[in-house]
C-alpha cells in the first residue's frame, strides 16, 4: 500500500469522509513526500485534515503549534472522538499534568501533540523534543508569525529556532487563511520554510450567501433578520464595545437569547459567553472583532455585521466563520454612511505603538484608507458581491454574476415560462405523486444521483429538460407553481408533490405563465457546486440532533464535536439500517461508529417503526 492509499483509507476510516476537498489531497501528498508546505486555504476549507492525515500515516510524532487554548482543546477532543491519540500542552495544565503528559509522550502515547508557541523553548519540552522522533512540525494559523497580519503573536518567532535546534529537521508545514502576499512571504521567511510546496485553494465559499442591507433603522433590521433565522446559531459583530452592550440588551428585550462578548469584559464572563455559544446553549453571540479566532464552531448559520468593518480582509475573515460545516449560511452586512466616517476617523486618530517613523505612518494610513474605500465599494457599489470579494483577493470569478448574493438576486427579470411550467407539470404527473420537491428539482436539472439512477428515473423523458435554467431558478419555478395551485404538496414530514387544481390548464398551455426569475447570466455557480440535500427528512434530523445534544451534554463537549450538522443531514437522508450503511455516512469513521453508531442506528430504527410517513 502506498502512503497515499493509507491516507485515503484514513480519510474514510478515521474521519468518515469519502473524498478530499480541494487542496487537501495536494497538501497531504506533499507532506507525505517530505516537502515543506505553505497552504493558504479559506476558513472552513478543512486545513486540519491536511496535517492530521499525514500524522496518522507517517511514523513518528506530529507537533502542531497553535495560537489559542480553546482551539487546541476542541481539536484534541475532536481527534479523541475519532479514536486518534492526541494531547495538548498549554498553560491550562498544572506543572504535574504537564510533566505527566510529556512522560506519556516520551513513551509514544500520542500521534499528535498540540503545543502553545511559548512552550516550545522551555527546558522540559526541548529535552522531550530532542529525544523524540518528530516527523512533522505544523504551524497552524501561521499568519500569527507576521507583523503585517492582524494577529501577530511574538511567541511564533520561537518556532524557527526551535526547529533549528532539533537533531533532525522534520518537514514543516504552515497553514493560514490569510491571503495577502506580504503575509505569505513573511511566513516562508520567518519560519525558514525550505522550498515550500504552495497550496492555494479558491477563496470562494459557495455555501455562503452574501447580503448587504442599507436600513434607516439598524435595530429594526437586525430584529427582522433574526426573525428570519429563528432557531439558528449566529454571530452579530458590532464596531464598538458600547455597541455590543446596546445590541445585546436590545435582543434580550425582544426575547432573543443572546450573549455579549468584548475585550473589556471580565475574563470569567467572557469565557462563559463563548462557552455558552459554542455549546449551543445560547444561539446568538453579539461581539466585537475580539471574538472569533479561537472559535472552531462549525454550525454557525449566519454572521451579521451591525457595523461595516474597516476593510474586506476583516470582513471576509469574520463573515467566513459562518457555514464551516458546509451548510447554507448567510453573511449580512448592515450598512450606514456613518460607518465610513467612523472608520476614517479611526484611521486618522489611531495612536501608533510600533514607533514607525512619520513617513511609514503616512504610507500605512494611506493603505488603510484605500482598503476602507474598497470595503465601502462592496457595501454600496452594486454588482455581484461574491465577484467583488474574489476579485479583491486576487482571484478571477468564474462568471460575472454568482446568483447567490443579494446583488444577484436583485437582478431579477420577469419573463414568460409557459413552456417550462408545462414541462414541470408533466414530469410531476409522470412521477405519480411519489416524490418531493428536492428530487423533482434534481431531475429537472438533470442530476443523476443514486436514487434517481437506481429507480431508472433518468430514463423519463422530462429528465434534465430545465438544465440550462440552473437550480435556483428551477426551485423558484416550483415554488411559484405550488403557490398558484398548479402543483400541490401533501401534508406531513415528507411532503410529496402532485398535480394541483390548475395543472391541466398549464399543461395544455391555455394560460400564459409569467414569473420573476434570476437572469440567465446569473447562472448560479455557487449553487451548482453545492452538494445540498433537499430531500432530507427534517423530522428525523431534529430527533438525531436531540440525541446528539444529550450525548454532548453528558460528555461536556460541543454538539458538533460528536457529529456536525452536515453529518446528521446525510444520516437523515440515507437513513442507514446497518453498521456498514452507517459507515457510508459522511463524517462517520470507525472511531465514531464504535462510540455512537449504535445509538444513532437505534434512533433511526425507532423513527422508521414509528411510521411517521
Ligand atoms: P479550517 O481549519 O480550514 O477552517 P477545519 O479543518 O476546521 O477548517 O474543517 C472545517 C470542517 O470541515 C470540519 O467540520 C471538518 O470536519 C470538515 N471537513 C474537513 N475535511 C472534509 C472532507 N474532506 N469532507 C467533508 N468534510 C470535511
Ligand atoms: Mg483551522
Amino acid at each position: 500500500m502506498t502512503a497515499m492509499d493509507a491516507a485515503r483509507r484514513a480519510l474514510k476510516e478515521v474521519f468518515g469522509y469519502d473524498s478530499f476537498r480541494p487542496g487537501q489531497e495536494e497538501a497531504v501528498a506533499a507532506i507525505l513526500r517530505g516537502r515543506d508546505v505553505l497552504a493558504v486555504m479559506p476558513t472552513g476549507a478543512g486545513k486540519s485534515l491536511c496535517y492530521q492525515i499525514p500524522a496518522l500515516v507517517l511514523p513518528g510524532i506530529t507537533l502542531v503549534v497553535s495560537p489559542l487554548i480553546s482551539l487546541m482543546r476542541d481539536q484534541v477532543s475532536a481527534l479523541l472522538q475519532n479514536g486518534v491519540r492526541a494531547a495538548y500542552l498549554n498553560s491550562t495544565l498544572t506543572p504535574r499534568q504537564h510533566a505527566l503528559a510529556l512522560d506519556h509522550a516520551r513513551r509514544g502515547a500520542y500521534r499528535i501533540i498540540y503545543v502553545a508557541p511559548e512552550r516550545l523553548m522551555t527546558d522540559a519540552f526541548l529535552s522531550f523534543a530532542r529525544g523524540a522522533d518528530i516527523a512533522q512540525v505544523v504551524v497552524d494559523e501561521a499568519h500569527c508569525v507576521s507583523q503585517w497580519g492582524q494577529d501577530f503573536r511574538p511567541g511564533y518567532l520561537q518556532i524557527e529556532p526551535f526547529i533549528a535546534g532539533l537533531p533532525r529537521r522534520p518537514r514543516v508545514s504552515a497553514f493560514t487563511a490569510t491571503a495577502t502576499q506580504a503575509v505569505r512571504r513573511d511566513i516562508a521567511r520567518l519560519l525558514k520554510l525550505e522550498n515550500p510546496y504552495p497550496v492555494l485553494t479558491g477563496f470562494d465559499r459557495p455555501n455562503l450567501f452574501f447580503e448587504v442591507r442599507r436600513p434607516h433603522d439598524r435595530d429594526a433590521e437586525l430584529l427582522r433578520f433574526l426573525g428570519e433565522h429563528r432557531g439558528q446559531s449566529g454571530i452579530v459583530y458590532c464596531g464598538t464595545r458600547k455597541g455590543v452592550e446596546q445590541v445585546t440588551a436590545l435582543l434580550r428585550a425582544h426575547g432573543v437569547k443572546a450573549a455579549g462578548y468584548h475585550a473589556g469584559m471580565e475574563d470569567g464572563l467572557r469565557e462563559q459567553a463563548q462557552e455558552d455559544f459554542v455549546s449551543d446553549r445560547v444561539p446568538v453571540i453579539v461581539a466585537t472583532n475580539a471574538f472569533g479566532m479561537g472559535i472552531d464552531k462549525s454550525n454557525v448559520s449566519f454572521v451579521v455585521h451591525y457595523n461595516m468593518p474597516k476593510d474586506l480582509e476583516s470582513y471576509y475573515q469574520e463573515a467566513g466563520r459562518a457555514g464551516r460545516d458546509g451548510e447554507d449560511a448567510v453573511c449580512c452586512l448592515l450598512y450606514q454612511p456613518g460607518d465610513v466616517r467612523l472608520n476614517a476617523f479611526l484611521i486618522d486618530h489611531t495612536q501608533d505603538e510600533s514607533q514607525m517613523d512619520a513617513q511609514t505612518q503616512r504610507v500605512v494610513a494611506e493603505r488603510a484608507r484605500e482598503r476602507l474605500k474598497q470595503m465601502t465599494f462592496y457595501a454600496t457599489g452594486g454588482g455581484c458581491l461574491r465577484t467583488r470579494l474574489l476579485t479583491y483577493f486576487g482571484e478571477q470569478a468564474d462568471q460575472p454574476c454568482c446568483g447567490h448574493c443579494s446583488a444577484c438576486l436583485a437582478r431579477e427579470q420577469e419573463r414568460d415560462v409557459t413552456r417550462e411550467a408545462g414541462q414541470i407539470v408533466s414530469l410531476v404527473m409522470a412521477l405519480g405523486g411519489r416524490y418531493g420537491r428536492g428530487l423533482l428539482t434534481r431531475m429537472l436539472c438533470g442530476k443523476k444521483d443514486e436514487r434517481i439512477r437506481e429507480r431508472g428515473l433518468d430514463k423519463l423523458s422530462g429528465f434534465g429538460c430545465l438544465k440550462s435554467e440552473g437550480e435556483e431558478n428551477v426551485r423558484l419555478m416550483i415554488d411559484e407553481l405550488i403557490a398558484d395551485d398548479v402543483l400541490a404538496v401533501t401534508e406531513g414530514d415528507y411532503p410529496l408533490l402532485r398535480a394541483g387544481e390548475h395543472a391541466r390548464e398549464v399543461l395544455r398551455g391555455d394560460v400564459p405563465v409569467r414569473m420573476t426569475l434570476l437572469q440567465k447570466d446569473a447562472a448560479p455557480i455557487a449553487k451548482q457546486r453545492m452538494a445540498r440535500e433537499t430531500s432530507m427528512d427534517r423530522a428525523l434530523f431534529s430527533r438525531l440532533s436531540a440525541l446528539r445534544k444529550g450525548i454532548a451534554q453528558e460528555q461536556r463537549v460541543p454538539p458538533f464535536i460528536i457529529f456536525t450538522n452536515a453529518t446528521l443531514r446525510d444520516m437523515a437522508e440515507r437513513k442507514p439500517r446497518t453498521r456498514a450503511a452507517m459507515l457510508r455516512v459522511a463524517g462517520v469513521g470507525e472511531g465514531k461508529m464504535a462510540r455512537y453508531g449504535d445509538a444513532f442506528l437505534r434512533e433511526i430504527a425507532r423513527y422508521e417503526e414509528g411510521g411517521s410517513h
